[in-house]
């Protein structure tokens, strides 16, 4: 079972303790005996402990930065939401495949941003922007949320500010199951809670550091009884031996453990793997033992943001996924609505 997130290390940035949550924050780990360092800005973490990079990356994912966010430019966030919702960056996990190996290749320590007011004054900016429609916020796009938030409750703030719009909707994916706090959050079915899921393999093999699938069904499960509009991110669905059987299990599992209640209204979200020439070379310096398989001829090319084009699955291949796990999804879940696959 694994433990909610502790760093080892924290940094402030000067301005962050002119504001309550960068002093609540600091009174914590100070509490706590976690060593604290000061800098004048993220950019200035060097000098982490560890003998060589192995090590220093391993560090730097257990190390906190406490600081602003300045650009409050929010990116889009396709296919999933409007926009993405910066409330921290990076990511305890070890996950081999993360997306955030390209985006943050170089700079893998977390950092949480203590101007949530600010953030959400912004948010609500793009809200009016395109009211009366809808506008959605993803707020996983740069961290998994959920695996800081009991530290900084800063997410739950942010269910509670969409609990009370009229526009404007919160969307997250989390690996975690340390929801406890988020239960009793005033929501008032604004907010869809997310958990990313997976086959066996793929958890065994390539997601060190999250927590097991029995947890994260047991914290979706008090989450629906919370009353949280529910869905899953099937993320990456990844090609193995034996894999059509390892989705059908997974699927059957979420059948079997999971309420009439949570299947109303359920979503799935299904993304095939990718990775990108910048990631791969992160991987494989930071896992250098990862099965993971990364071979761009056995791939697909497609263009991608920023000019980083991502290798996907052949065509047939991503057929047959995506008619393989619509077909699990239809008949076990005859209510729930598969949102895109990607
Ligand atoms: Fe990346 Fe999500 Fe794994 Fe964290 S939990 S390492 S954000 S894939």
């Amino acid at each position: 079972m694994i433990k909610p997130f502790m760093p080892q290390l924290v940094y402030f940035e000067p301005k962050a303790l002119d504001y309550p949550l960068g002093k609540r924050l600091k009174e914590k780990f100070e509490k706590l005996g976690v060593e604290i360092r000061y800098t004048t800005s993220h950019n200035q973490v060097r000098n982490l402990p560890g003998e060589n990079d192995f090590q220093k990356y391993r560090v730097a994912k257990s190390t906190l930065v406490v600081g602003i966010r300045k650009t409050l430019t929010f990116d889009s966030s396709k296919p999933s939401a409007e926009y993405a919702i910066p409330l921290a960056t990076g990511c305890m996990g070890h996950c081999h495949y993360c997306y955030l190996q390209t985006t943050m290749g170089s700079k893998p320590y977390i950092r949480t941003y203590v101007n949530v007011d600010e953030i959400l004054e912004q948010a609500e900016k793009y809200i009016q922007e395109r009211a009366p429609k809808i506008t959605r916020f993803e707020a996983s796009c740069t961290s998994d949320i959920v695996g800081i938030d009991h530290l900084t409750h800063s997410l739950k703030q942010a269910i509670e500010y969409f609990g009370q719009s009229e526009y404007g909707k919160l969307r997250f994916v989390t690996k975690f199951h340390h929801v406890d706090h988020l239960l009793d959050a005033n929501h008032q079915g604004n907010t869809r809670f997310r958990f990313s899921v997976n086959a066996d393999y793929v958890i065994k093999n390539f997601e060190p550091g999250t927590s097991p699938l029995p947890k994260r069904i047991e914290a979706a499960r008090k989450v629906a009884d919370a009353d949280y509009p529910l869905g899953f991110i099937v993320a990456p669905i990844y090609l193995h031996e034996g894999w059509k059987e390892g989705y059908r299990k997974l699927f059957e599992q979420l059948e079997g453990e999971l309420p009439m209640h949570a299947k109303k209204g359920l979503t799935f979200e299904l993304i095939q793997h990718r990775f990108t020439k910048p990631a791969k070379r992160v991987i494989q310096k930071n896992y250098p033992m990862t099965k993971l398989e990364l071979e761009e001829t056995k791939r697909r090319y497609k263009w991608g943001r920023y000019g980083i084009g991502k290798y996907v699955y052949q065509q047939k291949e991503e057929e047959e996924i995506k008619t393989t796990l619509s077909s699990y999804i239809e008949r076990l879940f005859p209510q729930a609505t598969i949102e895109y696959f990607t």
